[in-house]
């Protein structure tokens, strides 16, 4: 398809430099609001958008009903400089956007004629006669600008509303929404001017609970709203996340908002050192692979009660190379018998490193045995895990990763675990 050269000139012309600074999704189609698609279009966009500085306001699904999609849209317009939506844009009468947008700015929408060289062109490469009911995915409004489309037959459309305010038209299968977003819709979305100066970084953290984390951090640094410092409760570990805008803080000091999260990234950091294990939405498969691959060790895993979930965490990953998991809730190892078959586990890992791991249940807990070997040494730790049953193994799995990660960190210690904080548990997310 022709991509439009004149869009960049157009809003040169025409629009007075306001940045986009609040947005509003409309995820569009019926087959949402009866539940048959999950809606993971509007979670990608608002992620894109907030990593830019555009304030999300509002996510809302809609059936294909040309007043309802209408309506939203106008409602929309009239809080957020910038409304995204996705789906409708297909041929069949039941794709409304098109007429829902037209109707909204007062437009109305006529073929154009590039885009119906290039419709009826997919259609002629394939020798296959043009569907007319396709034509209608060449209408356009005065007032929009096609997005091509490279891996579908709906191009999207760039509204500017007359009255201000943005619309942005997506089709509704994500393979196809992707690539329209990503370089179709932001570098014009960029040109107009997207967001405000906005900053993050995020610490992951183990062996510490969401509320320790707030105590050591305090009320005062959490209460904070530029920089503002969050806590997460995840599966895998409790996140700090550190954001800020552009502008004043709360003692009304000027700086950027890159300046704002090193200074308050700097004493997060400081005051949590011991825990934090990655940084951003690296895994733990992302944290123990790359302190495997700096020296180009692999791992041998033997598991032992934990229905094979230390293997599950870290995935199909190159530097694993064997696993055994045995399924047992009778054997009961100590410390010797368990660094026994950590080494037994580095033979497999062609005698790099070995990770040994046992779980039991105890009481309404799991008890973990974590044993590795590894060219600098031997290290074993027991630790406690809170639940039993399959949620129990998965703690189970994340305490034998942080074991591990530490390990491959500091050369394997005396096997004491003494440098660690003793005693560390995963802290339940909410407890039954
Ligand atoms: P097409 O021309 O391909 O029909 P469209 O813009 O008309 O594009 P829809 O008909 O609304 O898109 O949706 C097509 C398919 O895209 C849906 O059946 C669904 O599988 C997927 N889809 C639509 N909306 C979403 C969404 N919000 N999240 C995830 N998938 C979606
Ligand atoms: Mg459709």
């Amino acid at each position: 398809m022709e991509r439009s050269s004149t869009s960049q000139e157009r809003y040169a012309g025409t629009v007075t430099p306001v940045r986009i600074l609040t947005a509003e999704l409309l995820s569009i189609g019926t087959e949402l609001t009866v539940g048959d698609t999950r809606d993971t279009n509007a979670g990608e966009l608002a992620g894109w958008l907030a990593g830019l500085g555009v304030r999300v306001d509002r996510i809302t699904a809609l059936p294909d009903r040309l007043e309802v999609v209408a309506d939203a849209f106008r409602m929309a317009l009239s809080r957020a400089d910038l409304v995204v939506s996705t789906g409708g844009l297909g041929p069949t009468p039941d794709d409304l956007t098109r007429e829902a947008i037209a109707d909204v700015v007062g437009e109305s929408p006529v073929v154009d004629p590039a885009l119906e060289d290039w419709l009826r062109s997919l259609w002629a490469r394939r020798g296959m006669a043009f569907p007319e009911m396709n034509l209608k995915q060449a209408w356009l409004i005065p007032s929009a600008t096609a997005l091509a489309n490279p891996a579908g037959t709906a191009p999207g459309w760039l509204v500017h509303r007359a009255g201000g305010g943005w619309i942005v038209a997506l089709p509704g299968p994500p393979r196809e929404m992707r690539p329209m977003w990503a370089d179709e819709a932001l570098p014009r979305l960029g040109a107009i001017g997207l967001g405000a100066d906005v900053a993050s970084t995020t610490f992951r953290l183990a062996d510490i609970g969401e509320s320790q984390v707030a105590e050591i951090l305090g009320e005062a640094m959490l209460r904070r709203s530029n920089p503002q410092v969050a806590t997460y409760a995840r599966a895998e570990a409790v996140d700090v996340r550190v954001s800020a805008v552009g502008g004043a803080d709360g003692d009304g000091t000027v700086r950027t908002a890159a300046e704002h999260v090193a200074i308050a990234a700097g004493v997060v950091r400081e005051r949590l050192a011991r825990f934090i294990w990655a940084t951003g939405e690296q895994t733990w498969a992302d944290a123990v692979g790359e302190r495997l691959r700096a020296r180009d060790w692999a791992l041998g895993v033997i598991e032992i009660g934990t229905a094979g979930q230390v293997c599950a965490l870290f995935g199909d990953v190159p530097w694993l190379v064997s696993d055994l998991s045995v399924r047992t809730d009778g054997e009961v190892t100590d410390r010797e018998a368990l660094l026994a078959r950590a080494s037994q586990a580095r033979t497999l890992g062609h005698n790099d490193v070995g990770l040994a791991v046992e779980a039991r249940e105890l009481e309404e807990d799991m008890r973990v045995s974590v044993a590795v070997c590894t060219p600098d040494g031997d290290r074993y730790e027991d630790r406690m895990a809170f639940l039993g049953g399959s949620q129990g193994r998965a703690r189970a799995a994340l305490v034998a990763a942080r074991v591990l990660f530490e390990a491959l960190g500091s050369g394997a210690g005396g096997g004491s675990g003494d440098d660690v904080a003793p005693g560390g548990e995963i802290e339940p997310d909410a407890r039954p």
